[in-house]
């Protein structure tokens, strides 16, 4: 890549700072290679939010020639599961990234982090310390005021080898005592005043079993794991500024084989959006959504299976940016880029989401013409669809009206429409049910019409589309809308719960779509014109009920509400 080439048509977005940070690093021979790594707690899904994290660790390997790990941070055994290891890697993958070697994990790394809590003790830098979570509450002191010491911070390094000895022996019930660095008491950062690094824990863990009475804590775990991995870069978000300090008190504390920095970004936040692993469980715990890949959701799984690209993903990430400084991204920005990926890629096709049938009456009713149409408007190597074309057809029940003013481009009784990549047609009659709801149009073909204006001069006042009724493919479609009303759901500790909006799902039955369709597989997408973006759902379509999932709509409706509102 060369910076200064006069040439180069694609604007270059200027590096942020980490970037900068590792440059600098790279020229200066503090660093010879780039290890960064994706650390995730496996106790739920991953979000938009995460892929953020992911595509900078992994972008920033890749830009200088680096590698990136992925390593579970599995410290927390209650919470986590082989579920969501096996979920994380799926989305990791799925994004387009793949992690260096094998996975990683914490817990692989949990007897050199005993010995290296054993080190602290025999240093005299931590203490076995049996204060009740009240007390330690108590002792630990305010942003205002210094905490006090523990009456078991002078423990001999014996007495504290032998408690801890029998901590992990399991000779103690669950918070009898616990392990703590002996830092600061009076240190202005909570986080150094004696923080705890090994609770007891009678709990199974999904990669050790019953082995481990005592765990790490996230603290103690984290630098000490990217240290045995070599990591130069520990990229994380800003809520753990405050932990440097002691992130770097251990490592300086400790035998360790590298000395990895820690580096501090903002967070993602999307309005309409939930970006936390707990409150999205809690939609999926209390059946608010189908499961974490809901389509509804922000994970990466709804998000598959809903029908946005990877792709679209990647730009969203690399467009906001990387900075300190924490702010709201509208989450149109996400759903533009969603939307930019899928029109230059996806092919386009006709679906009748809202069937009424069109009975062309001056059409032989035993003929099947075979229309042509582009798979796309720009790419030819998306090559050409067959439509199969005859004197029954079904066009949306949107598409018709008895009387309409001239805004209404679409079909009206006594006037023209075309039917896109076919003839124009002239609608003659309405037939209706007992209820007075039109049931059936019957209209004429203009001649030569394909392709062409009419002979007579009269045009037609828009375009429409349609399918086949006697050879198309009978299908389901689903409808998203966002899944909150309130643009912050969750902001103020406000119960998100509140704001769920009932009408993010609609489900429509019995949709018609051209008969190409039938050879869809997962993974495509495809823009049902005048619709949008749609994917086969990967959960519930079958090849007898094919249910297609709208990924987006064409445009931003709701930006065109609040505009003329
Ligand atoms: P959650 O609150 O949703 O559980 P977390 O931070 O606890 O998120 P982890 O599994 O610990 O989830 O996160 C793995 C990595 O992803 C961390 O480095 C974390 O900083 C990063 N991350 C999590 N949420 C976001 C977000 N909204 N924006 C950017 N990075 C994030
Ligand atoms: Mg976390």
């Amino acid at each position: 890549m060369s910076d200064n080439n006069a040439n180069e048509k694609t604007p270059v977005k200027p590096a942020h700072f980490i970037q900068n940070i590792i440059r600098k690093d790279l020229e200066q021979g503090v660093v010879k290679q780039v290890v960064t790594r994706f650390p995730p707690e496996p106790n739920g899904y991953l979000h938009i939010g995460h892929a953020k994290s992911i595509c900078l660790n992994f972008s920033m390997a890749e830009e200088f020639g680096g590698v990136c790990n992925l390593r579970f941070d599995d410290t927390n055994p209650e919470k986590e599961n082989e579920e969501y290891v096996n979920s994380i890697k799926e989305d990791v993958q799925w994004l387009g990234y793949q992690w260096h070697g094998e996975v990683r994990f914490t817990s692989d790394y949990f007897e050199q982090l005993y010995q290296w809590a054993v080190h602290l003790i025999e240093q005299g830098n931590a203490y076995v310390c049996h204060l009740s979570p009240d007390e330690a509450r108590e002792y630990r002191g305010t942003l205002t005021e210094p905490g006090v010491n523990s009456p078991y911070r002078d423990r001999s390094v014996a007495e504290n080898l032998e408690l801890f000895t029998q901590m992990r022996e399991g000779k103690f019930a669950e918070g009898h005592c616990v392990l703590r660095a002996k830092i600061d008491m009076a240190s202005p950062n909570i986080n150094m005043r004696d923080p705890i690094i090994y609770r007891i824990k009678y709990a199974a863990h999904h990669n050790t079993g019953d082995t481990w009475k005592i765990y790490p804590s996230y603290d103690f775990a984290h630098g000490q794991s990217d240290a045995i991995e070599g990591i130069t870069h520990s990229i994380c978000t800003l809520e753990f500024e405050d932990h440097r300090p002691l992130y770097d008190w251990l490592l300086d504390h400790l035998p360790v084989p590298a000395r990895p920095r820690q580096y501090e970004f903002a967070r993602l936040n999307i309005n309409y959006t939930i970006t936390s692993k707990r409150k999205l469980k809690q939609l999926v715990d209390e059946n608010q959504v189908d499961g974490w890949d809901d389509p509804r959701m922000p994970t990466l799984s709804g998000m598959r299976r809903r029908g946005f690209p990877p792709e679209a993903l990647r730009n969203f990430c690399a467009q906001i940016g990387v900075t300190r400084a924490d702010s709201v991204v509208d989450v149109s920005m996400l759903e533009y880029a969603v939307r930019d990926v899928l029109d230059k890629n996806a092919p386009r096709a006709m679906c009748v989401l809202r069937p009424l049938k069109v009975t062309l009456t001056n059409y032989p009713a035993d003929k099947v013409e075979t229309m042509r149409a582009p798979g796309h408007p720009v790419r030819d190597d998306l090559g050409e669809r067959l439509l199969p074309f005859s004197s029954s057809l079904y066009i949306d029940q949107d598409d018709f009206r008895e009387e309409a003013n001239k805004k209404y481009k679409r079909l009206v009784l006594g006037k023209r429409v075309r039917l896109r990549n076919a003839y124009i047609i002239e609608a003659d009659e309405a037939i209706k049910d007992e209820q007075g709801n039109v049931v059936e149009v019957r209209a004429r073909v203009i001649e030569d019409t394909l392709g062409q204006d009419p002979a007579d001069g009269v045009k037609a006042r828009g375009v429409i589309h349609w399918v086949c009724a006697k050879d198309n493919l009978n299908c389901e479609v689903r409808l998203y809308d966002r899944l909150f009303t309130d643009p912050a759901p969750d902001a103020g500790g406000k119960d998100f719960m509140q704001s769920l909006n009932p009408h993010s799902l609609e489900v429509l039955k019995n949709c018609k779509a051209e008969i190409s369709l039938s050879s869809a597989k997962l993974d495509e997408h495809f823009q049902f014109e005048r619709e949008g973006y749609f994917c086969l759902d990967r959960k519930y379509s079958t090849a007898e009920q094919p249910v297609f999932n709208r990924a987006i709509g064409l445009r931003d409706s709701w930006a065109k509400i609040e505009q003329t509102q």
